[in-house]
């Protein structure tokens, strides 16, 4: 009998070996790969012991064989719980339960290791067959075996419980895997309930074991349940965002998803699906061809949506034709993205007209298309616009530039085109023909009353370029454009410039001018004229110091030519504290020479405000040339104080502090009325000329003025100079009104230093 069992037993545990290294093989790096070898190599082991504990001929070796199975059978139990929760993913709280299985089986090995001693287990006994061999049996079991049984039976129904509530969690189709392992496991157990209920002669539960363990291999790596790859791919392809229609060898749609069915309005017509693919062979399809693709765009609810459309061919194996396959990518949301960004790379956001380049391009492309037409380049600029955001805010701005985009969009016909460059500044591009100032004059015009103030009205100047070379870039056009509108920057009537040569002649000229403005500097070719300011019995204190470029080539120039191109290109705060440099070094010489008493007034242009720490440079001047600041007149005019009156009068009053005296400058010249005086704490007026230049009909409205003024600046304890005094009629009615001063070519005009010197300081 025993040489029955054992080489059974021997093989059994050979085939578990050898299913230990096929799961090894097969399954590598997967999860439950390493418990499922447990399983399998100790129950293998274990088998081959019990293999050789038949055929032990002495009772010691039996004895150590039968224990030693005993309790690899208990450490295959412990991996077969293991393996049960990792393969139906309970793995992650197995922990505390397995500790107490483990401590509860080493007791049981400790037994059995003693058992040949103790039999608390069992007994061995010889069992003799019919042959006449012999092999050791268990013949009587004792107290701990019942606990070696309790704790197998414990470890088997934890693993099949586990597996159990698996089964009945799991989709249908998963089922099998995990109930086809129960049902192997469930015989062994039951098989070696009955041999033990039946004391049978052997345990015929362990013949089982292969037949398990290939259960075991099989269902957890080699099977994969019938259908499901079937029903993943009908789920994933129901799923996909994408279309897709597959067709037999005959060319039927054998599976199509809902994209597809909606795509081909099939949904409740099968034949729409057909005619569909039946026009992609016609239309879109070469003969022959394997893989293809293609776009269309189709309207759908007044909205334009993008697909692209592949066609692909299946083949077997043997590369023979299987069917084909459509799939519909609906494209309209990349497509949009990308138009949206183009929009945004082509317009101006906040009005939604074309930006500068794109402008500029299409202009371009309009201008150099019709060479033999004659096109205007047209460019706007809202006058004072920094004011509307300074006082009304930059939301106002914001919606008065969205306005005149509005006035521009319904203004302009397909004869324009037209943008935004930037800022305030718009641009069309129209045929001289069709253009109508009239009409565009009037258009913009609505914009005037914007801000609902009575008080500041909205002007926008134009500028208008006729474009006379089309190889011109447009920016270059524009910019002569913009020329134009300088020549009106100032005036509120005139809105309207055309631009001509003789602008950009003089553009031209500035530039040589500011190019010229480094080397005039360090050549020392600025230095300054006095005009002496006369009492009226004609004595003199003092002047006026008034720049003068005595240019190598062109002699002296005076300053209305380049003071204002200065202080458009920022230069000019240089000049200006080359001069006061310059007349703190005469009044210093003069101090040094006896004329102590006579002073020098000197301008501060108002750009030289925002760049310039004027007190600062004042006060280090007068240090520096030990001069006395009551000498140095310093003359501010009256629109550079009140563009900024909040710092200019604190200014004001602490150079009056340090002893400068503060003359008001072309007084009435500007944006101020007459109740601004009270605010100005300055030592001197200087009225502008202006009230003298008018004319004959207004004279004596002047003179009204004139003399309030005079009389006005009185009561506020300031001395008044009259500047362009040129007539004594006029040094007679102002001497009437209180006028101190005289300032003008009646008296004197501006004079060189030592002329000045000459004619009135060593008399
Ligand atoms: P402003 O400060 O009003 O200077 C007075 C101007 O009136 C001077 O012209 C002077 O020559 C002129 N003028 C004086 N009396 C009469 C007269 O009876 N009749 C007429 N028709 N004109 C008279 P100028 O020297 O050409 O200076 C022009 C402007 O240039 C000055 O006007 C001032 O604004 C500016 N300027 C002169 N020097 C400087 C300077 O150093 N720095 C700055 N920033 N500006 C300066
Ligand atoms: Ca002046
Ligand atoms: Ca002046």
């Amino acid at each position: 009998m025993k040489w029955i069992l054992s080489p059974l037993l021997f093989a059994a545990s050979i085939f578990l070996m050898v299913s230990g290294f096929v799961s090894f093989s097969k399954a590598k790096n997967n999860k439950i790969a390493s418990p499922l070898r447990r399983v399998l190599f100790l129950s293998g082991t274990a088998l081959a012991f019990l293999g050789a504990a038949y055929v032990a001929k002495d009772e010691l070796p039996a004895y150590c064989l039968y224990s030693a199975y005993f309790c690899l059978i208990d450490a295959t139990l412990i991996s077969l719980v293991v393996f049960a929760r990792r393969y139906t993913g309970h793995h992650t709280r197995t922990g505390g339960k397995i500790r107490y299985f483990c401590f509860a089986a080493l007791v049981d090995c400790v037994m059995m290791a003693a058992d040949p001693i103790t039999h608390w287990v069992y007994s061995l006994s010889p069992y003799y067959d019919k042959f006449g061999t012999y092999f050791f049996r268990i013949e009587s079991r004792n107290i701990m075996y019942w606990y070696h049984l309790v704790l197998a039976y414990l470890l088997t129904a934890a693993a099949m419980a586990t597996l159990g509530k698996k089964i009945v969690r799991s989709p249908k189709i998963y089922k099998m895997k995990y109930a086809c392992l129960l049902a192997a496991i469930s015989m062994i157990l039951l098989t070696h309930a009955l041999c033990v209920r039946f004391s049978a002669l052997v345990d015929v539960s362990v013949v089982l074991y292969p037949f398990a363990g290939f259960v075991l291999l099989y269902f957890t790596i080699l099977y994969i349940p019938r259908g499901l790859m079937e029903r993943l791919l009908f789920f994933t392809i129901a799923n996909m965002k994408d279309g897709i229609i597959c067709l037999d060898v005959d060319g039927k749609p054998v599976h199509s998803n809902r994209n597809a069915q909606v795509f081909c309005s099939s949904e409740n017509d099968p034949k729409a699906m057909e005619i569909q693919i039946e026009r992609w062979f016609r239309e879109n399809i070469t003969t022959g061809a394997n893989n293809q693709s293609w776009s269309l765009t189709r309207r759908v609810d007044d909205t334009n949506r993008y697909y692209d459309i592949e066609y692909k061919t299946i083949f077997d194996a043997q590369y023979k034709y299987l069917g084909c396959f459509f799939i519909i990518h609906d494209k309209t949301e990349e497509y949009e993205g990308i138009s949206e960004e183009k929009y945004r790379a082509n317009h101006d956001l906040l009005t939604g007209l074309y930006n500068k380049e794109r402008f500029n391009e299409a202009a371009g492309t309009e201008i150099l298309g019709n060479t033999d037409e004659r096109y205007y380049i047209i460019c706007t600029d809202v006058k004072n616009f920094k004011i509307v955001n300074d006082v009304f805010g930059t939301d106002t701005g914001d919606r008065v530039l969205k306005r005149l985009a509005e006035i521009f969009d319904d203004f302009c016909n397909d004869n324009y085109i037209y943008g935004r460059l930037t800022g305030d500044r718009f641009a069309l591009c129209v045929k001289k023909d069709s253009f109508d100032e009239r009409a565009l004059l009037e258009a913009i015009s609505q914009i005037t009353n914007f801000t609902g103030s009575n008080s500041f009205k909205i002007y926008v100047h134009v500028g208008v370029y006729e474009v006379k070379d089309p190889y011109l870039k447009v920016s270059v056009m524009c910019d002569r454009a913009n020329l134009a509108i300088k020549t009106i920057k100032d005036s509120y009537s005139n809105i309207i410039a055309y631009y001509d040569s003789k602008l950009r002649e003089s553009y031209l000229n500035e530039q040589k001018v500011i190019s010229l403005f480094e080397d005039a500097l360090a050549n020392r070719e600025f230095c300054f004229y006095v005009q002496p300011q006369t009492q009226v019995n004609g004595r003199v204190e003092g002047g006026e110091a008034l720049v003068r470029w005595i240019h190598p080539s062109q002699g002296m120039i005076t300053p209305g030519s380049f003071v204002p191109v200065f202080e458009q290109a920022g230069l000019i705060s240089r000049l200006d504290r080359y001069i006061w440099e310059l007349a703190c070094s005469q009044l210093r010489k003069w101090d040094q020479e006896g004329y102590r008493q006579n002073y020098l007034s000197v301008n501060i242009s108002q750009k030289d405000f925002y760049v310039l720490d004027i007190y600062d440079i004042f006060t280090t001047l007068v240090k520096k040339y030990q001069i006395d600041p009551k000498n140095l007149h310093l003359e501010i005019t009256e629109t550079a104080i009140m563009n900024n009156p909040q710092s200019q009068l604190p200014l004001i009053d602490k150079l009056r502090q340090f002893g400068f005296l503060v003359e008001i400058d072309d007084f009435g010249s500007g944006y101020s009325s007459l109740n601004t005086l009270k605010d100005f704490n300055a030592d001197v007026l200087k009225i502008d000329m202006g009230f003298l230049e008018t004319k004959a009909e207004n004279e004596a409205k002047s003179k009204t003025i004139l003399r309030s003024i005079i009389s006005l600046a009185k009561a506020l304890d300031m001395e008044v100079i009259t500047e362009g005094v040129e007539t004594q009629e006029q040094v007679r009615f102002l001497t009437d009104f209180g006028c101190d001063i005289f300032q003008g070519y009646y008296f004197a005009k501006p004079m060189p230093v030592e002329d000045f010197e000459k004619k009135y300081l060593s008399l």
